[in-house]
């Protein structure tokens, strides 16, 4: 059904042109922000048009602005007994569906607009879980590159002290992200527990003995590829023998890896911010279990591979060039699971000219608008975060669901579950872009589908 604009009244787009205008305005200085917010608008001309409540109720400029920003000093003392000061932040963004979810990061690039960019991205992911949880972002501009255990637990306990004023199980559960394993998530949950003398689910990623879930450690990586899987099939193909490639080398990247062996790809390289490593042979299990042992134990550089294995090459990062080399690797299927805005316009031509015909975001916002784009334009199957790396917050969803009923499911049944979610997300996107006229397009798909239940949710939850 098309409806009419009457006159006087503005169209869908010139409404979602002057609430961009407002999110520039008010947020200068925030990039990624308006990256985010403008993705999702682009797709929503299609869901305005047909929904003038959404507009009369102003729920985009509503839905842009977060329920709460927290921003706090971090003090601690380092290994020679010097005070360090960082600052921390949490974005509680949206809570329509559920208490504020999603991932801390510790990472020096962090700030406000980069945060409030994450925040954003997860409202929309998480509602796409099918799991009933808001969505939240935080972290801190401490980088735990090169810091000692003891360094790594003073800042923890120091940001867990002011933080845990401003979460707990029902109010906000925060997770890991870029810099936050589970040595961080350890040292935090005890610092929670101590404070508020209280054992409870508020934090996800736990270990196992103290309320941790099964699967949840793979739960992003396992999950990206179970969605491309599913993108794969849409045309009729399987990952049997594709080549892959693969950015980063920590949580995302190393369980992306696994899941592609299990499905018999054979992927090709992983990065750190120092450089890129090729392996022509493939990463086999061996390898993946040596780069484990690299990243999780030793906490050693990606470089290190190069030397291990001798057919390997190392490409040191060269920020003088608008392009990634390992993008420019033929290969069938590309997993950006790194970092924001790691595929630019010349990454992608790369990819296109090489074949590469699927493209599964692992990282959050990984492609520029540019290169989202071209994809699209290329009708290169493109899975966009929200959806295809929703699996780590929606196995989060199924810890709290096992804290709260106090008892643990098996490795069996939780990936069981994760399985089914991503099928499910795929279906809603596919059926959405259908739904909305651009067939094949999970980029309007997420957005929409997303968009959709939070936006109920707040109509029918007044004005507030
Ligand atoms: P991680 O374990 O800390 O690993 C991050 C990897 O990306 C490292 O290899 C790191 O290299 C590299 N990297 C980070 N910043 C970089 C930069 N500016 N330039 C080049 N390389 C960079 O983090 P993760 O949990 O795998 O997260 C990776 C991505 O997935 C992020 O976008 C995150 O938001 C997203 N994500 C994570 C989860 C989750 O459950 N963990 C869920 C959904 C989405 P260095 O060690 O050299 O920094």
């Amino acid at each position: 059904m098309t409806v009419m604009t009457p006159p006087g009244i503005k169209t869908s787009g010139d409404y979602i042109e002057d609430v961009m205008s407002i999110v520039k305005a008010k947020n200068a200085a925030e990039p990624e922000f308006h990256q985010a917010v403008q993705e999702v608008f682009d797709s929503l001309r299609l869901v305005l048009q047909k929904h003038p409540e959404y507009r009369s109720s102003k729920i985009l400029e509503r839905i842009t602005e977060p329920e709460r920003v927290i921003m706090f000093r971090v003090p601690w003392f380092d290994d020679r007994g010097e005070i360090q000061v960082n600052r921390g932040f949490r974005i509680e963004m949206n809570s329509a569906i559920g208490p504020y979810k999603g991932g801390l990061r510790f990472h020096p690039s962090v700030n406000l607009g980069i945060l409030k960019f994450l925040a954003f991205e997860q409202v929309f992911k998480n509602s796409l879980t099918t799991l009933p949880m808001g969505g939240g972002k935080g972290g801190s501009d401490f980088d735990p590159k090169g810091k000692s255990d003891n360094e790594v637990m003073r800042f923890c306990q120091s940001f867990m002290t002011e933080l845990s004023r401003h979460i707990g199980p029902d109010t906000d559960v925060p997770a890991g992200d870029i810099g936050v394993g589970g040595r961080e998530i350890g040292f935090m949950f005890g610092q929670y527990k101590r404070l508020r003398n209280e054992f409870t689910g508020v934090l996800t990623g736990k270990g196992l003995s103290w309320g941790g879930s099964l699967i949840r450690p793979e739960a992003t990586g396992y999950g990206c590829v179970y969605f491309a899987e599913e993108m794969l099939k849409s045309r009729k193909d399987s990952f049997q023998r594709k080549l892959c490639l693969v950015s980063g080398s920590g949580n995302v990247s190393q369980y992306t890896v696994e899941k592609l062996l299990d499905l018999g790809a054979k992927p090709l390289t992983f990065s750190d911010s120092d450089g890129v490593v090729y392996d022509p042979d493939g990463i086999d299990r061996e390898k993946l279990a040596w780069v484990m042992e690299l990243k999780n134990v030793r906490r050693g550089r990606i470089r290190e591979y190069g030397e291990k294995f001798k057919k390997a090459i190392f490409m040191p990062t060269d920020i003088k060039l608008e392009h990634n080399p390992l993008w420019n690797i033929k290969a069938d299927c590309a997993f950006p699971s790194a970092t924001q805005n790691e595929i630019r316009a010349k990454d992608a031509g790369n990819l296109i000219n090489n074949g590469c015909k699927l493209v599964a975001e692992g990282a959050n916002m990984p492609c520029t608008l540019e290169a989202t784009k071209m994809f699209l334009e290329a009708k290169v199957l493109y899975g966009p975060a929200k959806a295809a790396n929703a699996g780590g917050v929606a196995t989060s969803g199924l810890e709290m669901a096992q804290n709260s009923a106090r008892l643990s499911w098996t490795r069996e049944e939780v990936d069981d579950r994760l399985h089914k979610i991503m099928i499910a997300i795929h279906k809603n996107c596919f059926e959405t872009a259908e739904k909305y006229g651009t067939p094949g397009n999970l980029v309007n798909g997420a957005n929409i589908g997303g968009f959709l239940k939070v936006a109920n949710a707040m109509l029918d939850q007044g004005l507030v």
